[in-house]
């Protein structure tokens, strides 16, 4: 069993309404922690991961911001520190595609997937070291992906974002180890959930040949490697980078 002990802890998980982030928001809050599920838009799917972890006896908020405006970010991270006093878990997980081929990609869709898998995920980080670092204890976790190693035909800006999300976790890792604060990222590869679906309609079979494991991945499958680099087990484990693809990186 994990050694998970996350009662009194606060975690942060950034788009945590759908997909990987509500798995994720369920795993944290069956371990004890209280959770606040961070959206932008997705206001009724908030709500829907609250009751359903109330209703399993847990303890969880619903708390919008788009974590690519910096104003509504601070304002977020302002909120959580003035009614919790503390935030013990981050996990930035919010994030967005925008796939076109490099040579006709639009600006916007470039600076848009930047703005918030890389920009938001570096302010989030940054506010909640602001709190962490004083009380010499935290864990961060940034969702990169597996395109971040392999490219990734038209996702020149989403490999460049997750890219950039595993140099971050590494430099920022090293810079507040001593503190007490551990930083890693993890890789997902083919994760079931709406950013996926488009694909996996109109590819997945095509897909699914490359996956060695034979099915595509769970937002489980993610939120159980998540809780585990949130739990005393990990303690010895900080600026690392883990995949979690069935295989696919591998193939
Ligand atoms: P998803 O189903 O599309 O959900 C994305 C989540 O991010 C939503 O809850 C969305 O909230 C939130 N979000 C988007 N922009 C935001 C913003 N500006 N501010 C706050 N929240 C924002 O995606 P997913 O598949 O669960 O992906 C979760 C993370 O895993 C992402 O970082 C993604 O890049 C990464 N990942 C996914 C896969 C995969 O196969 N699915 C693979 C590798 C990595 P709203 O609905 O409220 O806008």
């Amino acid at each position: 069993m994990i050694r998970t002990h996350l009662e009194d802890q606060v975690a942060l998980v950034t788009g945590g309404a759908r997909g990987i982030g509500a798995a994720i928001a369920s795993r944290l809050a069956a371990g004890g922690a209280h959770v606040i599920v961070n959206y932008r838009g997705s206001e009724d799917d908030a709500n829907a991961v609250v009751t359903a972890i109330h209703a399993a006896g847990g303890s969880a908020e619903a708390l919008q911001a788009d974590v690519a405006d910096a104003q509504a970010t601070e304002t977020l991270f302002r909120g959580v520190f003035s009614e919790h006093g503390r935030l013990d878990i981050l996990v930035n997980n919010a994030g967005v595609a925008k796939d076109a081929l490099l040579a006709t990609m639009r600006d916007r869709d470039w600076q848009k997937v930047i703005d918030v898998n890389l920009g938001g995920l570096q302010r989030c980080t940054r506010l909640a070291l602001q709190r962490m670092m004083p009380a010499r204890s935290g864990c961060i976790v940034n969702l990169s992906s597996i395109q971040a190693l392999r490219g990734g035909r038209g996702q020149a800006n989403y490999a460049a974002a997750k890219a950039g999300v595993l140099g971050l976790t590494r430099a920022a890792a090293l810079e507040v180890a001593d503190r007490g604060i551990r930083i890693n990222a993890v890789l997902p590869g083919f994760i079931e959930t709406d950013m996926t679906a488009m694909i996996q309609r109109r590819a997945g079979d095509e897909v699914l040949a490359r996956i060695p494991a034979g099915r595509f991945g769970t937002p489980e499958d993610v939120a159980g490697l998540v809780l585990f680099l949130c739990s005393e087990d990990a303690a010895y484990i900080t600026g690392q980078a883990f995949t979690v693809d069935g295989g696919m990186s591998i193939a």
